[in-house]
């Protein structure tokens, strides 16, 4: 097995299935052999806990989170802390120390994958997760209808702007399958990932039929059952444990070193550029900087640098700025 790797998957809008897609992923991923783990990143609306019920239930040991564990999937949720189970108003600062928690306070086993199943929408959560964590690739859930596909686009750009590479498409509840007859209802339109696959020239994983089985046993707490998807989500997981496996999904694995009191490089494969830390602060991004309008001083150097996510660095100057966030566009050729 390969080192641990780690896949969000997200959809931009509620209710297309992508609880269900992560469960039934979790669950084919270890019938594949990998020890997983899976984070239900949606505060405002847990929903694994209901689908995955635990055999063991989370504990903190040493200031440190000791995930559930379902069926051999090891699961964290803020359904499992009382307040958040029914639903919780929850303030931006609040949700960010979950999010802390959940990257740098949990003790996971020994896992070789971690599913993130994102929330709803484009905002904090998506923002934190994808810049706190190493992410090797993205999932994109869509139903096959033209609305869905505008809301799963929203997600698909962040990931683009944040240099997550994209694994592929689920388009799911493609159709029922009507077992007597063997005839397919596309009861919800079709086209939807096909065009999402190629908009953002990705593959298009498959399409996931509606599953009568899947649905009760999630809302059982039984976890996912398969009877009519099980081919096409086996399909999938074996597609995506590949692409694991095979190459570096696409990361863009990025090296920024100081090379000496006034400039660091930039390093990535076999590129290499050099750059003045006064030259990019000239160009700082934060508010306080583009307030001040602050004036060039050509001896600024960083006290720390620190990588932000897949796509960015960020570097305490010795000016006093510490907010800026470059993105590896701002280097040119990268
Ligand atoms: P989301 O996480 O996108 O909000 P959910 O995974 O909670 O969506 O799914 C919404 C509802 O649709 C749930 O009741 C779920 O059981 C059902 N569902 C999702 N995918 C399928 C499928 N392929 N077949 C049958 N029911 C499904």
């Amino acid at each position: 097995m390969c080192k641990m790797k780690v896949i969000v998957i997200g959809s931009g809008k509620g209710g297309v299935g992508k609880s269900t897609i992560s469960v039934s992923l979790a669950l084919l991923f270890k019938m594949l052999g990998w020890k997983v783990g899976l984070i239900d990143a949606d505060i405002y609306g847990p929903s694994l806990r209901g689908m995955l019920t635990p055999e063991i239930f989370p504990k903190e040991e040493n200031g440190f989170l000791i995930p559930a564990c379902s069926k051999g999937i090891q699961v964290v949720s803020a359904a499992y802390f009382s307040k958040f189970e029914k639903g919780a108003p929850v303030r931006a600062p609040l949700i960010n120390g979950i999010i802390e928690q959940f990257v740098y306070g949990i003790k996971w086993d020994e896992r070789d994958l971690l599913l993130i199943d994102l929330p709803p929408g484009t905002g904090d959560i998506h923002l934190s997760l994808l810049q706190k964590l190493s992410v090797d690739g993205a999932i994109g859930v869509t139903m096959p209808q033209k609305i869905s596909v505008l809301d799963v686009e929203k997600s698909l750009y962040l990931f683009q702007s944040m240099n997550v590479s994209l694994l592929g498409i689920i388009e799911n509840m493609s159709y029922y399958q009507d077992p007597l007859t063997g005839e397919r209802h596309k009861i919800f339109g079709e086209g939807g990932g096909r065009a999402l696959a190629e908009k953002f020239q990705t593959k298009l994983l498959g399409k996931v039929p509606i599953d009568p089985l899947l649905l009760e046993s999630l809302d059982a707490g039984e976890g996912a059952k398969f009877s009519l998807s099980r081919d096409e989500l086996l399909k999938i997981a074996v597609e995506i444990s590949n692409q694991l496996c095979d190459h570096e999904s696409g990361k863009k694995i990025v090296e920024v070193k100081k090379i000496d009191h006034q400039t660091f490089a930039v390093e990535w494969s076999k590129k290499r550029s050099v750059h003045k830390f006064s030259k990019v602060q000239e160009s700082c991004p934060c508010v306080l900087c583009a307030e001040k309008d602050r004036p060039s001083d050509p001896n600024v150097s960083a006290m720390s640098i620190e990588l932000v996510g897949n796509y960015a660095v960020k570097f305490e100057f010795t000016s006093g700025c510490s907010r800026g966030i470059y993105t590896w566009q701002n280097f040119q050729e990268f």
